[in-house]
Order: C-alpha cells, then sequence, then structure tokens
C-alpha cells in the first residue's frame, strides 16, 4: 500500500512540475511574439554552423555528433544543451554584431559541454531539468525556452569553459581582434533587462576579463 502512495506522489509531482514549465515555456512564447530579429536568421545559422564545426574538428571530434541552433529570442543568451547541442539566441547575435565575439561565447558554450558540465549541472539541479527535456525535447529548445538555459555552473565551471574557449580561440584566430568584445559590453551594459538571463547564470564579466586578457597576451596573440 505504502509504495502505491509513493509511486502516486512521485506522478503528482512529475505532473505539477511539467504544468509549472507548460506555463513557463507559454509565458515564454508571448514575449517572443513582440519580438523580430533584425538579423537574417538562415545567413547567420550558415555562419555559426560553419564554425562550430571548425572548432569540434579542432579538437579531434565528430561534428556530426553536435549542432548548434540560432533561435529568435529577446534574451542576450547562449547555453549548452543535453545531445551536445548548443543553443544561441539571435539577441545575443545582435548584441555582439561581431564574429569574433560571438565566436568565443560558442567556444565557451563547447567548452561546458567538452567538460562534461551539462551532464554534472544536471546531476546537481535534479530530476526537473531531466523531465523537462523529455517532455519538451525538440519544441522548448526551438522556442529558445529550453530550462537548460538557467542552469548554473560554479565559478570553477565558468573558468574552466573559458579556458577552453580562450585556448581555442588563440590557437584558430590568434591575430584577429574582438575576442573579449562581450565581456566589455557586458560590463558597460551590466543593468540591461536583456542580460538578465545570462548574468543569472554567469559570473561577472570584469572578473572574467582580468584572467582571459593575461591568457591571451600569453600566447602573444590579440585581444
Ligand atoms: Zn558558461
Amino acid at each position: 500500500m505504502k509504495a502505491i502512495f509513493k509511486r502516486i506522489s512521485i506522478l503528482m509531482l512529475i505532473l505539477v512540475i511539467n504544468i509549472f514549465f507548460a506555463g513557463a515555456s507559454s509565458l515564454a512564447n508571448e514575449q517572443n511574439a513582440n519580438y523580430k530579429t533584425k538579423i537574417n536568421l538562415e545567413l547567420e545559422q550558415e555562419k555559426i554552423d560553419k564554425v562550430f564545426q571548425r572548432f569540434v574538428e579542432h579538437i579531434g571530434k565528430n561534428h556530426e555528433k553536435y549542432s548548434i541552433n540560432l533561435v529568435e529570442s529577446p534574451q542576450i543568451n547562449a547555453y549548452a544543451s543535453m545531445g551536445k547541442r548548443i543553443v544561441i539566441n539571435s539577441a545575443l547575435v545582435e548584441f555582439l554584431n561581431n564574429d569574433t565575439a560571438l565566436n568565443f561565447v560558442i567556444a565557451h558554450e563547447l567548452g561546458h559541454i567538452e567538460e562534461k558540465h551539462v551532464w554534472k549541472g544536471i546531476a546537481r539541479q535534479g530530476l526537473s531539468s531531466l523531465l523537462s527535456y523529455y517532455v519538451f525535447k525538440e519544441s522548448r529548445v526551438l522556442h529558445g525556452v529550453d530550462r537548460l538555459h538557467s542552469l548554473h555552473y560554479s565559478r570553477s565551471k565558468e573558468k574552466e569553459a573559458d579556458l577552453f574557449a580562450v585556448e581555442l580561440m588563440n590557437e584558430l584566430y590568434c591575430k584577429v581582434p574582438g575576442k573579449l568584445q562581450f565581456f566589455e559590453k557586458m560590463s558597460e551594459q551590466r543593468k540591461s533587462p536583456k542580460l538578465m538571463e545570462y548574468l543569472s547564470t554567469h559570473p561577472l564579466a570584469d572578473t572574467r576579463l582580468a584572467y582571459l586578457e593575461a591568457e591571451i597576451t600569453k600566447a602573444n596573440c590579440l585581444i
């Protein structure tokens, strides 16, 4: 009897979690409805695909196992998801307006995948993120409301992803400037509500700028 109650309460919990995420999803879709990106999504997606493929091949991995999706969303954000997938919001591309700066962000997210942070984060944050992934698998990612955008990594994991990214950028784009423009812009506009989502899961730009600049200078590359 006890076992049955336990099972019922687990089922109820799953139901409540899913109703909650369905609500969050429609809220985000409402916000997205008023937003129209100025960038050409198809062209940008092609560009991002090429860069991402280059990164993945450079680290000796099979690019077919990885994917990167550009989604139309007013939040300046990017995140790594399960299944070696990265999501880039269109507002981030608009905000940066610079390929090298965007490439750094892509490299950083790839760092989270390669350092296995995504799975560790899910293990830490529990069942709900895993559940929502399976329940809303494709639609959530395509609507830019993948729950994993709120995965919060520790400062040390963020640093690991940063160091992974800066090494990759130094190797592939050594003499191309603009690598750290994302952080420069972020520290200028840290109060922008569009940045809230990103800032809620990432350490302050200033602290990251210091060690990243040091790594680029050490490699004799351009910041
Ligand atoms: Zn990160």
